[in-house]
C-alpha cells in the first residue's frame, strides 16, 4: 500500500521533508534544513532515514532554506536522481545554497578557533563543493506541466504565491491499477500582498498535506504601505536614516516595491535608497528577469535597469558599504541579515543606533535570541562586534508583511476542495498552530484532519 512519511516540518516549522512510497518506488518532496533550537538543528546531522540512492526523484516546492537546505547533503550521501523545481527556484537556489554553505564553513571555522566544540574538528554540514555537485541534478519544470517520475509517480507544480518560484505539488501515485492524488501545499502565500501572486486555490485531492505556520493567527488589518509611510515621514522629518534589515530574497524586493509605490502616489517625496547586500542585489536581478513570477512586475521600478535607476543605488563591495556611514538623511539603507544575526547590517546598526533621528525598521519574524528580537523588545544597550552600542534611535516593526497565509486565508485557499479528502495532514506549524488549523477545517469543512509527529508513517489506502 502507498505510504507517506513525515521526515520534517512535523509539529514544527522547519526541516520540510516528505517521502512518498508507491509501487515499490520512492519520491521525496522538499529536503529542508531544521533551524532554531539546538535540539532541532541536531536533526540535520542524523543519518538519512531513507536510503538516498533509492529515491526516484526529489521535488522542491521553493527555495527557502527550510525547504532546500539539506539538498547538498542528500547528494553527498548518494542521491543521484533528478531534483525538480520551477525555473526561478533553480536560479534562487544556487544563490541561497552557496550562501548557506559559506555560512556553515564560517561557523565551523569559528567553533574550531574558539574550541567551542566537542567534535574535533567541527565540520560544516556541507561545503561549496557539495553545492556545486548538487546543481547539475536540478531540472526545471514550468508551472502546470505534468512530469512523469518513473512508473508510479507523476506531478505538476501549481503557483503558491509566497515567494518568486514557489509552488504547491500536485502528485499522482499509481499502484495496483489505481491512481491516488496527494496535494502538497508547500508554503502558501497571502492574498493581495506585495509583489507575490495570489496563491492558486487547492484542487480536490484524495489527500492533502497543508502548511500551518499561521494556523492559529490572523494578520493585522492596517495596510503595510500605510505603516511604512508613517515611519518614512517621521524619520525624514527628523533628518534621519531609515535602516531596514531585510531577508535578501523576497523581503528586500518587497520593500523596494512598497517605497517606489509611495513615491509614485506622491505620499512621500523621492529619497535615495541604498541596497547594501550582494545577495539581495543578485536576488533582485533574478526577480527582475522573471516578470511572470510576481505582480506587479519589478519592471515598474526599472526592471533589468533597476541598478542604474537614479534613486536606487547598490553597494556591492565592503568599501562601498562603509562609505554609506557618511551619508546623512533622508535616506534608506536596506541590508542583510533580516534577523541581524550577521552581515553588513551590523556595522550600520553600530553607526546609526546611537542617534535619535534614525529608525531601525524590522520587517519580519525575529527568532528568540537574535539581536533583532532584543532590539524589538526594547534593549537600551546592545553588543555588536564586541562593543556596547547605545540604542537612541527609534526601533519599530512592520506588521503583516508575512509570506504566509493566515488561518482565514488558508480556509479560503481550501475552498474549492470538495468532496472532502480522505485525510488532511497538517504540517509546517508549531503544534498549537497545526492543531488549531486542523480543528478549524474539521468544524467549517467537515475535513478529517491529522497532525503527524516527527518520522510518523501513514498509509494512503
Ligand atoms: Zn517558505
Amino acid at each position: 500500500m502507498a505510504r507517506l512519511t513525515f521526515l520534517g516540518a512535523a509539529k514544527t516549522v522547519t526541516g520540510s521533508q516528505y517521502v512518498v512510497e508507491a509501487g515499490g518506488d520512492r519520491l521525496m518532496v522538499d529536503c529542508g534544513m531544521f533551524q532554531g533550537s539546538k535540539e532541532l538543528r541536531l536533526r540535520n546531522w542524523e543519518p538519512p532515514r531513507v536510503e538516498p540512492a533509492s529515491l526516484r526523484a526529489l521535488v522542491i516546492t521553493h527555495t527557502h532554506i527550510d525547504h532546500i537546505g539539506r539538498v547538498p547533503r542528500l547528494v553527498k550521501q548518494g542521491f543521484k536522481a533528478p531534483i525538480y523545481c520551477t525555473p526561478a527556484t533553480r536560479e534562487l537556489a544556487e544563490v541561497l545554497l552557496l550562501d548557506s554553505a559559506r555560512l556553515q564553513e564560517e561557523d565551523a571555522a569559528y567553533f574550531n578557533k574558539k574550541r567551542l566544540t566537542k567534535h574535533d574538528p567541527a565540520l560544516p554540514l556541507y561545503q561549496e563543493a557539495d553545492v556545486e555537485a548538487a546543481l547539475p541534478l536540478f531540472k526545471t519544470l514550468p508551472l502546470n506541466t505534468v512530469q512523469e517520475a518513473g512508473p508510479s509517480f507523476s506531478f505538476r507544480f501549481q503557483d503558491a504565491g509566497h515567494l518568486l518560484g514557489a509552488a504547491s505539488v500536485d502528485l499522482t501515485l499509481r499502484e495496483g491499477g489505481r491512481e491516488t492524488r496527494v496535494f502538497f501545499s508547500g508554503d502558501v502565500g497571502r492574498f493581495d500582498t506585495v509583489l507575490a501572486h495570489n496563491p492558486e486555490l487547492a484542487p480536490p485531492a484524495d489527500y492533502l498535506v497543508v502548511e500551518s505556520t499561521y494556523g492559529n493567527r490572523s494578520h493585522p488589518l492596517v495596510p503595510v504601505s500605510e505603516q511604512l509611510e508613517a515611519v518614512l515621514l517621521r524619520t525624514f522629518a527628523r533628518g534621519g536614516v531609515l535602516l531596514i534589515p531585510a531577508f535578501a530574497v523576497g523581503r528586500a524586493q518587497q520593500m523596494l516595491v512598497l517605497m517606489h509605490d509611495l513615491v509614485q502616489r506622491g505620499r512621500v517625496r523621492p529619497f535615495p535608497i541604498h541596497l547594501d547586500s550582494p545577495m539581495a542585489i543578485e536576488a533582485t536581478r533574478i526577480y527582475s528577469s522573471h516578470p511572470e513570477g510576481h505582480a506587479p512586475s519589478l519592471s515598474t521600478i526599472g526592471g533589468r535597469d533597476l541598478f542604474i535607476d537614479k534613486w536606487v543605488s547598490v553597494q556591492r563591495t565592503r568599501a562601498e558599504s562603509e562609505a554609506l556611514n557618511k551619508r546623512k538623511g533622508p535616506a534608506v539603507i536596506i541590508s542583510s541579515s533580516g534577523m541581524l544575526s550577521g552581515g553588513r547590517i551590523l556595522h550600520h546598526c553600530r553607526q546609526r543606533l546611537p542617534h535619535p533621528e534614525n529608525t531601525l525598521l524590522i520587517t519580519g519574524y525575529q527568532a528568540e535570541g537574535t539581536l533583532g528580537r532584543r532590539l524589538l523588545d526594547g534593549a537600551h544597550t546592545v553588543r555588536i562586534h564586541k562593543g556596547d552600542v547605545e540604542v537612541r534611535a527609534e526601533v519599530t516593526d512592520l506588521k503583516g508583511l508575512s509570506g504566509h497565509a493566515d488561518a482565514r486565508e488558508m480556509v479560503h485557499w481550501l475552498s474549492r476542495v470538495a468532496p472532502p479528502p480522505r485525510r488532511v495532514f497538517i504540517t509546517h506549524g508549531e503544534e498549537l498552530a497545526a492543531m488549531a488549523l486542523g480543528a478549524l477545517l474539521q468544524k467549517e469543512r467537515g475535513f478529517t484532519t491529522h497532525v503527524p509527529g516527527p518520522d510518523e508513517v501513514v498509509e494512503l489506502p
